[in-house]
């Protein structure tokens, strides 16, 4: 039975990040400077003032063109080694999932020994890690609340994070002000994550009533946003930051389904990024969920976001069979979604299929 840690600490609401400075003040564990990661769209954007950088701070921008690798973790914490930066008071992350998680696994690599690849898994990680902020710039991952760093390691093409409590931020800074720059159809494909996280747990026979509790609020606040005339008003950022949270909480303690396993198969066979690949998988599935299937139609149509088409309807054989092996690999959420037989349904033939169909 899971015994369940969510984020210590929030602080929600407009120009929240102004608080930085004083909680960081408050800290006294490690050495004095701290360790900033940041999105690179935000170099040299005024946001950067909010934030109080002294000199003997460390910052990294982050890139997001492709999705944290194993080699990317391991060279930060290189970086932070050989400049003798190894025990900061505090690491921040601004950004998304990709700079949020970054932050998540150097605070954890930081503690313990070995590389990034070494804790891909459950409950690798023994020390504690650490002391972290996480300050989200786009909603939807649930990056900021759950206990998972997703990384990529080429070299064996796992696409697996560091499961720890020990990988949860300590801190949250919940500014809904932040959003307000996110490319309207990045916003719909990030905030997609939330609601299909959700659908996919609460549709799976893993699904417990706690988690189901977070999921459906989830879900309805998803509604609100999606449904309304404009998903990016000064409200709808506001809820929408709020799913995000509580998606994350929801699926922390459950397993997504069908829709994340074929997306996975898409970015590993063509680095296909996590948000818009979900969207993409989404659109094959009207036999596992229809009625949820129409809903996503309708919000796309509500916003004017188009989902890319055709992305594997004419491969070869080849590529249909790497990506066929990069589905059915995600075992605990197929079966939560199918059952232990789900290789039975899920045939090379039928998922061949799923992917002509997207
Ligand atoms: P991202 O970090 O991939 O960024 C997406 C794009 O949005 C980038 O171009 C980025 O620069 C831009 N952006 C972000 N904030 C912006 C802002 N305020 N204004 C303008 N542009 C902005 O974002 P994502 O979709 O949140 O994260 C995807 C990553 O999260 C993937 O690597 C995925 O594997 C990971 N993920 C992690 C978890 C988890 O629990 N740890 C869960 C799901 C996904
Ligand atoms: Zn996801």
């Amino acid at each position: 039975m899971n015994n369940s840690k969510n984020v210590l600490r929030y602080m929600f609401g407009k120009g929240s990040i102004s608080n930085l400075k004083s909680i960081l003040d408050t800290k006294i564990e490690g050495d004095s400077y701290v360790v900033y990661f940041i999105d690179e769209y935000f170099k040299d954007n005024k946001i950067l003032e909010n934030l109080p950088i002294s000199n003997e701070d460390e910052v990294f921008f982050i890139q997001t063109k492709e999705e944290p690798k194993t080699k990317d973790i391991n060279h930060l914490r290189d970086c932070l080694l050989s400049k003798n930066k190894t025990n900061p008071k505090a690491i921040v992350s601004l950004g998304g999932g990709c700079t949020l998680d970054t932050g998540k696994a150097i605070a954890n690599l930081l503690k313990n020994p070995g590389n990034a690849e070494d804790y891909q898994g459950w409950d690798l990680v023994k020390n504690q890690a650490i002391y972290k902020i996480g300050i989200p710039t786009i909603s939807g991952t649930g990056a900021e609340a759950s206990r998972t760093c997703v990384m990529t390691n080429p070299k064996n093409g796992l696409k697996l994070g560091m499961n720890s409590d020990f990988t949860i931020y300590d801190q949250l800074i919940l500014d809904p002000d932040l959003t307000k720059s996110v490319p309207r159809d990045q916003y719909f494909y990030t905030g997609m994550d939330t609601y299909l996280h959700c659908i996919e747990s609460l549709n799976g026979s893993y699904h417990n009533a706690i988690g189901d509790a977070f999921s459906r609020q989830a879900i309805n606040l998803c509604r609100e946003v999606f449904l309304s005339k404009d998903m990016m008003s000064d409200e709808n950022r506001e809820k929408l930051m709020v799913a995000s949270y509580l998606g994350g909480c929801a699926i922390a303690n459950s397993y997504v389904g069908l829709v994340h396993p074929f997306s996975a198969g898409l970015s590993v066979v063509f680095g296909t990024h996590h948000c818009i690949g979900n969207c993409i998988a989404m659109t094959a599935m009207d036999k596992f969920y229809p009625n949820e299937l129409d809903e996503f139609w309708l919000m796309a149509k509500k916003q004017s976001v188009s989902i890319p088409r055709g992305i594997a309807s004419n491969v070869t054989e080849d590529v249909y069979k790497q990506l066929y092996a990069s589905t059915i690999i995600h075992e605990k959420p197929l079966r939560n979604a199918l059952g232990h037989e789900f290789k039975q349904i899920l045939t090379y033939e039928k998922v061949k299929e799923i992917f002509k169909l997207m």
